[in-house]
């Protein structure tokens, strides 16, 4: 059995189908149950081990036509993804698995909206490579904290997005090495083609760049024009974006798992930045945070704008994308509407027992006396 490429899914099913070769081994079995599902936006990553998210993002490149269009040697695209891998720290957010996730919804954009008939495949290449890269390294603290601490990194980038040029210039020590280059057979301009349009993409996960790069991309929605390439380099910027922050895209049982890794790498920030003395974002304060205030504001200021007005360009994303953002929110508030009920509660109760108290001032002023 092949495995289906994207492009050309209907035709392959069908081929599937008709087959009579009943001798399928249990791997190939295997692979094929879980085509569908990795294609798609509702998958689980949870339950894969490195390995097997290694052997994932390998068989995208293949399944995309990478590897044969560019070239590539099938052992270094290993050999490359083995040492992506390595690059990622163990942070609670901050990690490989976050890295598969981001290029997970990359791939599944690139299928639902059919992106490989709409951009040349050197775009498809960038995309999907700078979804890889766009955390290497990641110290699991972020901008604010590297510029107030004035750490290394700050120092280095002169406080302009010091991660993202960090985690951009780690991705290319890595294809500096030979054995990890899968551009080695790329010519100069292509490669530089290649590095400029990852650095663009990578630039374009810092959050504190969100407004800028959306304006730009809402002034171009409406009279799109795939040849422009500012206007493609705009809707790549975007792309990468809407993947990097899309866990409340998924279905709950995957998503919530995310936020708790989320507090959990801001509460490990916050914490150091009580303990150093630096200024501490409310957002990131464990004393001030809950899950559902730290979502629900991201979500509808966020997450639903920016893929409403994607929307506009792939209609198709709205039951696959935006319709679970919304259940996601309206999830969220009501989550939000029971916490805000039992603060209440308490308060009553606090007050309750204040005025107990108030009531009972003979038996303090009998209890001064014997004092
Ligand atoms: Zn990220």
């Amino acid at each position: 059995y092949k495995i289906n490429r994207c492009k050309k899914k209907k035709k392959k099913n069908k081929k599937i189908k008709g087959s009579k070769d009943m001798t399928i081994t249990k791997t190939i079995y295997m692979y094929f149950l879980y085509i569908p599902t990795y294609m798609l936006p509702t998958f689980d990553a949870w339950q894969w081990e490195p390995n097997e998210m290694l052997s994932c993002l390998e068989h995208m490149y293949h399944d995309l036509g990478l590897v044969k269009d560019f070239n590539m040697n099938p052992i270094t695209l290993k050999r490359w993804l083995l040492c992506i891998h390595d690059n990622y720290r163990n942070n609670p957010f901050h990690n490989f698995r976050h890295c598969f996730c981001v290029t997970q919804m990359m791939y599944s954009m690139i299928c639902l909206c059919n992106l490989q008939e709409k951009l040349p495949q050197v775009d498809i290449l960038i995309l999907m490579t700078a979804a890889v890269c766009h955390d290497l390294d990641h110290p699991g603290y972020n901008n604010t904290y590297q510029i107030n601490a004035r750490t290394e990194l700050a120092v280095r980038y002169n406080d302009l997005s010091p991660l993202e040029n960090h985690h951009c210039a780690v991705a290319f020590q890595i294809f500096s090495q030979p054995d990890c280059n899968i551009f080695s057979k790329f010519d100069p301009e292509a490669f530089k083609q290649i590095r400029q349009g990852t650095i663009t993409l990578i630039l374009a996960t810092d959050m504190a760049r969100h407004g800028e790069i959306l304006d730009s991309f809402k002034q171009k929605v409406d009279g799109f024009d795939y040849a422009d390439e500012e206007h493609v380099t705009c809707l790549k910027m975007v792309l990468i974006k809407c993947c990097d922050i899309s866990n409340e895209v998924r279905p709950m049982e995957v998503a919530e798992p995310w936020v708790d890794c989320l507090l959990e790498e801001y509460f490990m920030q916050s914490d150091r930045e009580k303990s150093e003395g630096l200024p501490v974002a409310p957002f990131m304060d464990r004393e001030k945070v809950t899950k559902p205030t730290a979502q629900i504001g991201f979500i509808k200021f966020v997450l639903i704008p920016m893929f409403e007005t994607v929307m506009k360009l792939f209609p198709q994303i709205e039951e696959a994308m935006v319709q679970p953002l919304r259940e996601s929110r309206d999830r969220y508030e009501e989550l939000k509407q029971i916490d805000d009920a039992m603060n209440e509660v308490q308060v009553l109760q606090m007050i309750q027992s204040a005025e107990e108290e108030e009531r009972e001032p003979d038996d303090w002023r009998e209890e001064e006396v014997s004092v």
